[in-house]
């Protein structure tokens, strides 16, 4: 294992930390305000726009795609530590053009899409003109298994004809989310792993509707996750993305990277809270020392700091083995790794927010928000229990007795 960066990476991460601590975070409060200003959750503010443009200014955008001919070309292993830093900060990935869902939807259509498509859909989320949302879960079935989504297309002449029923379509609600990547069944009547498809819905498509947004633990912000009906929608047949009947696995590949950067941005959470956590504990002294003198919070700071450097370790050596033997190759660690770093930044950040005390759940420090933030890593792309149940498998696989 090779975990060395090149030095184009490091010289990105030293340009991202500039570019974090001079622009982006000071520009979260005027965000905040910005977005408390206009009465709407979903706002789409001013200052992010500057903030887009001044990341472009500086080199520093799509950095996530490998494929030099869309993006920064850089390895997964590369991305990881920039990456990383775009998890201490919730504004820095949408700054840059590396925020979730678009990421794993611009891999979709880069690695799928048709020269049409890449053209429509593609090239306006590389701009940063607009954004998008995929819809695969579905409230009436068990969506952590795929293979259980019921929304269907039927072909009508040149069109299909959609009818979907999804929540938890994140960033739907944006006034800038023009398209949805849809899972479908396109052929009812196929073995379950060849039954689905993905197809590109515009959002002002007629029948296309957002029947509400689903707050987190009570909180509604940023394009919401979204309940969103497609009732009788018509698309071109073109829109069908990498062709009818493979919708499973591409749900597969595009969960590989998606989830590695889940990781990577967790791992920077993580390492937010603890620093913030020792700076707190540095400044509060209840029974006459500061709480970093007591040893009930260094063994926590301490625990703490073993586990980030686990779960960055592996999620390097998940990023390692992508770029070297594929994402296929990687699976077992990414399914590993997504099950690690979402339980390292909830862990941290709890924390954090216990040696906060009180401030630690209020609005006036980003622990409560980033722990909410964390806390969603364990069900988002996968549940945890279904990526152990696959690690599981694997390891009884290689104890099977054989048969008499
Ligand atoms: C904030 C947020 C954002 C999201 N964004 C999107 C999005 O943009 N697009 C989208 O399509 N979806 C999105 N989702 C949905 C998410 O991917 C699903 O919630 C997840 O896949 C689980 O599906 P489900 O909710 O139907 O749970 P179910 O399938 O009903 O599973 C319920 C629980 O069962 C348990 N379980 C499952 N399998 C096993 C097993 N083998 N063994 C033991 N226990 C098991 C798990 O604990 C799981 O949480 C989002 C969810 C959240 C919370």
């Amino acid at each position: 294992m090779d975990f060395a960066i090149s030095p184009r990476a490091e010289d990105l991460r030293a340009q991202l930390q500039a570019f974090i601590d001079e622009r982006v975070a000071p520009a979260a409060p005027v965000y905040i305000e910005q977005v408390r200003e206009s009465g709407d959750p979903h706002f789409h503010p001013p200052v992010m726009e500057e903030l887009k443009s001044e990341a472009r200014a500086r080199g520093l955008w799509n950095l996530f795609l490998p494929n030099p001919k869309w993006g920064a070309g850089l390895t997964n292993l590369d991305y990881a530590p920039l990456c990383e830093l775009m998890g201490r900060n919730l504004l820095a990935a949408e700054a840059t053009n590396c925020a979730a869902p678009d990421t794993g939807n611009m891999e979709l259509l880069a690695e799928y899409g048709t020269a049409e498509q890449q053209e429509q859909f593609l090239i306006p989320l590389l701009e940063g003109e607009i954004r998008s949302c995929f819809a695969m879960t579905e409230p009436w079935v068990a969506s952590s298994d795929a293979t259980n989504i019921q929304s269907t297309i039927v072909r009508d002449g040149d069109d299909y004809i959609v009818n979907a029923h999804k929540w938890w379509t994140s960033g739907a609600a944006s006034s800038r989310c023009t398209v949805a990547i849809v899972m479908v069944v396109s052929s009812p009547d196929a073995d379950p792993y060849h039954r689905h498809s993905m197809i590109l819905v515009p959002l002002d498509a007629p029948g296309a509707s957002i029947v509400r947004t689903l707050p987190v633990f009570g909180h509604d912000a940023g394009g919401g996750h979204c309940e969103t009906l497609f009732e009788n929608v018509r698309v071109p047949v073109g829109n069908v993305l990498g062709g009818e009947g493979n919708g499973f696995a591409m749900a597969q590949a595009r969960l590989g990277p998606g989830r590695i950067h889940h990781c990577m941005r967790a791992v920077g959470l993580a390492e937010r809270a603890l620093e913030l956590m020792c700076r707190r504990a540095w400044n509060r002294a209840p029974f006459g020392k500061p709480l970093a003198e007591q040893g009930v919070v260094q063994d926590q700071i301490a625990e703490s700091r073993m586990e980030i450097e686990q779960a960055r370790l592996l999620t390097m050596k998940a990023a390692w083995l992508m770029d070297t033997v594929g994402n296929k190759g990687a699976r077992f660690e990414i399914s590993a790794i997504k099950v690690i770093a979402a339980r390292t930044a909830t862990t941290v950040i709890d924390r954090a927010i216990q040696v906060f005390g009180g401030a630690g759940v209020s609005d006036d420090w980003p622990l409560a928000d980033m722990y909410t933030h964390a806390r969603t890593l364990h069900l988002v792309d996968g549940p945890d229990e279904v990526h152990k149940m696959q690690i599981a498998r694997r390891e009884l696989r290689k104890h099977q007795p054989s048969s008499p």
